[in-house]
């Protein structure tokens, strides 16, 4: 872990293996933090905040950007990490790696931009407003995108003047504490940013520390929960994304091709363990046979490899992930669906150690089943088929979630009444990912969380506002 600028090990000694999901071998151990060392994280942060809210906002909006370029000029060494740690193929590793340094030169441009505004009250009166910071921000981050999550977090929590403690997953997430080493090479002071390496009790140690002022978390809804209820106790903000079921509705006037194509490389990424998946396919009828055809072939051909080989797709994250989509896929077939490509564990005989799934479409998945409601978070695609617009928004929102939803038709009335009807917290017609895309507000509808990550919007999140009323006058 890191804490006041150096690495170091648990206090108590206690570490936990780095498993590669490729081999199922251990590559590395991990110091396993406690109680005792998130309060060293956290009062570290503490005595760290004052000086760092207090500086000149241009020396942060320096040292951000010398993050993002350090972050670009260690591309290899990061994205290898991740790739090993995770099980994503490198070229997925290097986008993030990508990402990441974005998050930071997006925030390093706001930094100093962190606007107040004054309020006329008439002769004699001057009222201003301030965006102060809240303090210490932990940031609870998951395995899928260690290192870009930790970044969408940290980069504008540090950006408007906040300390940070991390606390990456068990799973993954050894690249956060490569990030907070090169902080310091950046020119962070020691303590701004700290990272408790650990899994779900460090993670509650942290969520109920009294010394913290805020919490950002990506993960499962009833972590989420959890975590809320903790943040309640010391009247704490949270911001939380929790995930989601995004439905991807394809109308039969539609670039099928993209479509497809799109669908079956958002399959790919990360073996769709990624929040934002488009894992739910509404099809227009008349075009479902092609389509499902179309996609199926694509889908066919992708290939499996360790992450580090840069196969299309490495293997899920861990053992525990891989049951729990066998699960999924188990229950599947019970409720009647069909795979079209794929549906269980890969039989090649190169890939029988790693945690490895094939690429599976599955058609035929009835409404109201765990299948069709909720998150897999491995790689598989359902198919249900609609017949109107109408009938396209019931089914899209017809689950607890609402991160975001994919639209593919070249008829803009059809694009603008799901854009307007969905319940999520993005919308994306015929394209489902763009350069820049992380300058985009992000967040949940539902139970998909709560508060917004990227863009200006995030600076809510990090900031609280104090209004300043002056009489200087007669009245
Ligand atoms: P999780 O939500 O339990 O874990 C996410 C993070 O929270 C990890 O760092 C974990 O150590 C920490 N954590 C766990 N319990 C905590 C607690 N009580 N207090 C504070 N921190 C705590 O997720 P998981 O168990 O690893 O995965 C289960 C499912 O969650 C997945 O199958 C997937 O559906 C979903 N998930 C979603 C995302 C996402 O990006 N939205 C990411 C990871 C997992």
């Amino acid at each position: 872990m890191f804490i006041n600028g150096a690495r170091t090990w648990a206090r108590s000694g206690a570490t936990l293996e780095a498993i590669d999901p490729a081999t199922a071998e251990v590559f590395a151990q991990v110091a396993l933090g406690e109680r005792a060392d998130v309060d060293a994280a956290v009062a570290a942060a503490q005595a760290a905040a004052g000086a760092w809210a207090g500086l000149p906002p241009v020396r942060r909006v320096r040292i951000l950007n010398r993050l993002a370029g350090l972050l670009r000029e260690r591309t290899r060494e990061l994205a290898e990490l991740e790739s090993l740690d995770v099980g994503k193929p490198l070229r997925q590793a290097e986008d993030d790696v990508a990402a990441a340094a974005s998050f930071f030169e997006f925030f390093a441009g706001v930094a100093d931009k962190v606007f107040g505004s004054s309020i006329p009250l008439g002769t004699g009166f001057v009222d201003f407003t301030l965006r102060e910071p809240l303090g210490v921000s932990a940031q609870i981050v998951p395995w899928n995108y260690p290192l870009r999550l930790a970044s969408r977090g940290i980069a504008p929590a540090l950006a408007c003047g906040n300390a940070v403690v991390a606390k990456p997953a068990a799973e993954a997430g050894l690249s956060v504490v490569r990030l907070a080493e090169l902080a310091i090479e950046a020119g962070l002071p020691s303590g701004v940013f700290n990272v408790v390496t650990g899994g779900r009790d460090t993670g509650a140690a942290l969520a109920s520390h009294p010394g913290i002022n805020h919490i950002t978390f990506t993960g499962s809804v009833p972590t989420g929960i959890a975590i809320m209820k903790a943040a309640a106790d010391h009247v704490v903000p949270v911001t939380l994304e929790l995930g989601g079921k995004s439905a991807n509705i394809v109308f039969a006037d539609a670039d099928l091709e993209k479509a497809a194509a799109s669908a079956a490389t958002t399959l790919m990424q990360n073996s769709a363990q990624t929040c934002t998946a488009p894992t739910r396919l509404l099809v227009e009828e008349p075009v479902h046979d092609d389509f499902v055809q179309l996609l199926a072939q694509r889908i066919a051909s992708i290939r499996l490899g360790r992450g580090l080989d840069n196969p299309d797709m490495g293997p899920v994250v861990s053992e525990r992930q891989m049951d729990r989509v066998l699960g999924y896929l188990a229950a599947g077939k019970k409720d009647g669906a069909r795979a079209v490509t794929g549906g269980g564990r890969s039989g090649a005989r190169e890939l029988a150690r790693g945690y490895f799934i094939e690429p599976t479409l599955l058609d035929g998945v009835a409404r109201g089943t765990p299948l069709d409601q909720e998150e897999i978070f491995g790689p598989v695609l359902t198919v249900t088929t609609f017949r109107s617009v109408s009938e396209a928004v019931d089914i899209a929102n017809g689950t607890p979630y609402g991160l975001v939803t994919g639209v593919w038709t070249r008829d803009l009335s059809k694009a603008l009444t799901l854009a307007t009807a969905v319940k999520s917290g993005q919308v994306r017609v015929n394209a489902y990912s763009v350069e820049g895309s992380i300058g985009l507000p992000f967040g949940g509808y539902k139970r998909s969380g709560f508060g917004r990550e990227q863009g200006v919007e995030a600076l809510a999140n990090y900031t609280q506002i104090k209004n300043v009323m002056i009489n200087f006058g007669p009245r």
